[in-house]
């Protein structure tokens, strides 16, 4: 399998390419087509699977390739929101979007805990298409009335297991109570657990499931 048969764009796969992968992983060769086609997806992988990318690719083509909302009044919209268990995780992921989408007009910022929450602000006040981010800080913001997620497309819960694992569920379930309904929801975890396949039932609508 080729990056080129998976339906990405030629400004993802020139990024991919001079990133020097050659060929997609089993992961990215499975999940990659499923979010392609605006499906919801839960995933089992581990890191160093190639997971990161397995999700930012298809996220990066879905959102190039909706149309963005019109010229309306006020700021853009937060389009996609990563949540990821730790700070370190969202900055990786983060600099994963801006290495596979620099050849794209999408803009990403992460956001976690443990540092000055002004930068992050002022950050929000410009357009941000990709947010990652954890939760804990994610939910400050809400209650500072700094962020808006009512036009969130695609939500990504990346090594949800760890989230559980550190006592994310109630925060994850509140930020879902700020996204609209309709959305793309992938969820990736490197174990299965009933809380696991629990918080997947909440959340995916008549999901993907791809395990690797
Ligand atoms: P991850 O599992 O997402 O943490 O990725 C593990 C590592 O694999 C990262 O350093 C990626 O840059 C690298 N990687 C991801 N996809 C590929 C690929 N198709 N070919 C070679 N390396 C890759």
């Amino acid at each position: 399998m080729l990056f080129s048969e998976l339906g990405l764009s030629a400004e993802i796969l020139r990024a991919i390419a001079d990133a020097g992968y050659t060929t997609p992983t089993p992961i990215q060769t499975q999940a990659i087509p499923v979010v392609l086609e605006g499906r919801d997806m839960l995933a089992g992988a581990q890191t160093g699977t190639g997971k990161t990318a397995g999700f930012t690719l298809p996220v990066l083509h879905r959102l190039t390739n909706r149309a963005t909302p019109g010229p309306s009044a006020g700021r853009p919209p937060i389009r996609a929101l990563i949540l990821t268990p730790t700070r370190e995780l969202a900055a990786q992921v983060e600099e994963s979007v801006r290495t596979y989408g620099k050849y794209l007009k999408l803009t990403t910022m992460a956001m976690f805990g443990g540092v000055s929450i002004n930068p992050q602000i002022k950050g929000l006040k410009s357009r941000v298409d990709i947010l990652v981010a954890t939760p804990g800080r994610l939910l400050d913001h809400v209650s500072q009335g700094t962020i808006d997620l009512s036009q969130v497309e695609i939500l990504v819960l990346d090594e949800a297991d760890r989230m559980l694992d550190m006592g994310f569920i109630r925060d994850i379930r509140r930020v879902i109570t700020l996204l609209p309904k309709k959305r793309q929801n992938l969820l990736f975890s490197a174990t299965s657990s009933d809380e696991i396949k629990t918080l997947a039932d909440g959340i995916l609508n008549h999901p993907a499931y791809v395990e690797v």
